[in-house]
Parts: structure tokens; C-alpha cells; sequence
């Protein structure tokens, strides 16, 4: 199955899709984190990318295309992925559908206000990018990775004006691909509950139909 996870910054793409990845045996690939991977390494395209990335602007599409192009031929990727963060243009769309059929698309829908408050409160595992929020869903042990047992921090681009920032560029980037994939019959919305296992009982539904 190839999925492609759609939704705001915030809007809780990266835990459902670890929700789906465990369900169905399949990788993640988010764009996000093999650019901050690239960054945290200091890669020749960690260096291209930190300054968009860092304002909540968008990398450029050549960059992230090349990146996922070479990411998807990983054996890992054969039997099916998730992406999350991919594609954020109508331009990465058009370029995913040259090298690759997708089987659905799953848009998590949330308002923007809740965003901003979901987003103030959120802690990020630098090391294997698993995402917590204080008071929604805390590690078991206050600021420390339940996974990998880092110390957690707050991503660069988390503060409110970034989060404001990122949102503006979602809704004149990528909000035209959900159209798009509405047009093709792959899109199914998923309207988010307050909670993650909600939500995820929601995830589950729209991928039995
Ligand atoms: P979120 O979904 O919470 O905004 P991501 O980790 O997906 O976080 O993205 C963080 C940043 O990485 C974006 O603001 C952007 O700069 C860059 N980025 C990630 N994926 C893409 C993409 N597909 N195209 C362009 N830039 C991207
Ligand atoms: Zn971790």
C-alpha cells in the first residue's frame, strides 16, 4: 500500500503515521525528517536547506524531489511507505506521479487555532524524531524520549511565529494537492479528534474502504 499522509504542520502526520507504519508493516518516509537528518549531519544539502527551513519556508521542490526519488528505491520502500510531509506543491504531486501509483491519499483535517496551541506544547526526540506534547501526550518520564531515552527539545521552527509562518505557506502551497487528489478519487478526509487514539480509530476506518 502507498499512502500519502496530507495535513498542516501540526496536524499530526508524523504519529499517525507511525500508527499506520506498525499496522501495516510499512515505512515512513518523511521529508522532514531526512532533511533535518541532513541538517543535524551537515550534509552539502543540510547546508542548502537550513535557511528555508529554519524561516517555515518551503525547501525547494528540485531538492526534496531528488531526495525522495533516491529514498523510495530502498528496499525497504518495495512492498508499500507512508509518506508524511511529501508532496507539500502541486509540482512535488505531479512529480510523484511520474515514478510512482499511489493507492490513497488521507487528509487529517484540524483548524488552524488548535494548531497554534498543539504546536506551543510540543516536545521532539532529536534523535529518532518521535513527537510528545506536555500535556496531550506526555513521555512516561517528564522531557525524555520513551523510545530511545534522549533528552527531548523543542524544534527550532515550533515557536509561535515560525508555526504562523509554516501554517500561511501550507495554505497557499499544499492546501491546492488536496484538490488535486480529490480529482483523481484517492482522497479520503479524516475530520481529527482531540485525541490521538481517536483520531487513529478514524485513520483505521478510512483505510478498510
Ligand atoms: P511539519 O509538518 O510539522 O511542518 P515537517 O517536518 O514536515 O514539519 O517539515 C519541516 C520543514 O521542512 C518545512 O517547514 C519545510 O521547510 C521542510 N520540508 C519538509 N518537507 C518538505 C517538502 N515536501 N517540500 C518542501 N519543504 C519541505
Ligand atoms: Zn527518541
Amino acid at each position: 500500500m502507498r499512502l500519502i499522509l496530507l495535513g498542516a504542520p501540526g496536524a499530526g502526520k508524523g504519529t499517525q503515521a507511525d500508527f499506520i507504519k506498525d499496522k501495516l508493516e510499512i515505512p515512513v518516509v518523511s521529508t522532514g525528517n531526512l532533511l533535518r537528518s541532513a541538517m543535524a549531519h551537515g550534509t552539502e544539502l543540510g547546508k542548502k536547506v537550513t535557511a528555508y527551513m529554519e524561516s517555515g519556508s518551503l525547501v525547494p521542490d528540485e531538492l526534496v524531489i531528488d531526495l525522495v526519488k533516491e529514498r523510495i528505491t530502498q528496499d525497504d520502500c518495495a512492498k508499500g511507505l507512508i509518506f508524511d510531509g511529501f508532496p507539500r506543491t502541486v509540482a512535488q504531486a505531479e512529480a510523484l506521479d511520474q515514478v510512482m501509483k499511489v493507492d490513497a491519499v488521507i487528509f487529517l483535517h484540524v483548524e488552524d487555532d488548535v494548531i497554534v496551541k498543539r504546536m506551543s506544547g510540543r516536545r521532539t526526540c532529536p534523535e529518532c524524531q518521535t513527537t510528545y506534547h506536555i500535556v496531550s501526550h506526555p513521555p512516561k518520564q517528564e522531557g525524555i524520549c520513551d523510545k530511545c531515552g534522549s533528552v527531548l527539545g523543542i524544534r527550532s521552527d515550533d515557536n509561535p511565529e515560525v508555526v504562523r509562518q509554516r501554517l500561511a505557506v501550507y495554505h497557499k502551497q499544499t492546501e491546492p494537492i488536496v484538490k488535486y487528489y480529490e480529482a483523481q478519487g484517492l482522497l479520503k478526509v479524516v475530520e481529527c479528534e482531540p485525541t490521538i487514539e481517536g483520531t487513529s480509530a478514524l485513520v483505521e476506518k478510512a483505510l478498510e474502504v
